[in-house]
């Protein structure tokens, strides 16, 4: 079977300026991301906002079977060319992946249609609950795992009804969250998943990194048997195949 192509792109701010970040993630969000997830399925590679088209050239893009997602103080600075460029590529196929508060960036919000807006607070414990043990992305998940402190992320969260809800997040507070949630857009498929504060190791916890493996498979593209059109082409009307026509004249 082919390697599933996975690019991991990660705004890569915070931690070259923030000595604190740089402890949990010396060399990047990203490379942690794609070493954690890194097994023979998988062809990995990173891309950064700061790279010559954030490294999101169409060379990239056009080899790209999974679009990993992760940013937060720079959003507004991914250029509007690019996030359509994005955009486009999962509407034809290619799998997004939006992790944490990506919820806010240019990509999620044109893919998926929404503002992203939600509430956040404190630092808190969370509890992630397993809301849909069958769906493949919560396979090998318990009911539920703890992530020592979280990023309060709270509803009312402004989203298009998810296709599928994967995960719930439960703070100590009380408040909770749709940390897992599926869509599919034209031939691709988006999830988002609310854990990765950057202040926590939490892409270093085997839950977290199963759920992104198995979110890397479930979103992989699929063969659709045909040509896949862009846009509103018209077809004409001229198209029943001669036998099929006879069928229909019964
Ligand atoms: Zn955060």
């Amino acid at each position: 079977m082919a390697k599933i192509r996975v690019t991991v792109w990660n705004e890569y701010r915070h931690e070259r300026e923030e000595e604190k970040i740089a402890e949990v993630y010396p060399e990047g969000i990203h490379a942690q991301i794609a070493k954690a997830i890194g097994c023979d399925d998988f062809e990995v590679r990173t891309a950064t906002l700061d790279e010559p088209e954030h490294g999101l050239t169409d060379e990239v893009l056009d080899n790209t079977d999974v679009l990993i997602w992760w940013g937060h103080m720079a959003h507004w600075e991914v250029s509007d060319e690019i996030a359509e460029k994005v955009k486009q590529k999962v509407y034809m196929g290619m799998g997004l992946i939006c992790l944490h508060s990506a919820h806010y960036s240019k990509v999620f919000q044109k893919v998926v249609g929404t503002t992203g807006n939600l509430l956040w607070g404190m630092n808190k414990q969370e509890i992630v609950w397993n809301v849909n043990p069958i769906h493949p992305i919560a396979k090998g998940i318990p009911t539920h795992f703890k992530l020592d402190a979280e990023e309060i992320y709270a509803e009312p969260f402004q989203i298009p009804e998810p296709d599928e809800l994967v995960f719930m997040g439960w703070f100590e507070t009380g408040y909770v969250f749709r940390s897992g949630c599926c869509w599919r857009r034209g031939y691709g498929r988006v999830f988002y998943f609310q854990p990765g504060h950057e202040e926590f190791p939490v892409y270093y916890n085997e839950n977290v990194i199963q759920i992104i493996k198995n979110a890397i498979h479930w979103a992989a593209p699929v063969e659709t048997g045909y040509v896949k059109q862009w846009g509103a082409p018209c077809i004409g009307g001229d198209f029943v195949p001669d036998g099929e026509l006879e069928f229909f004249k019964k």
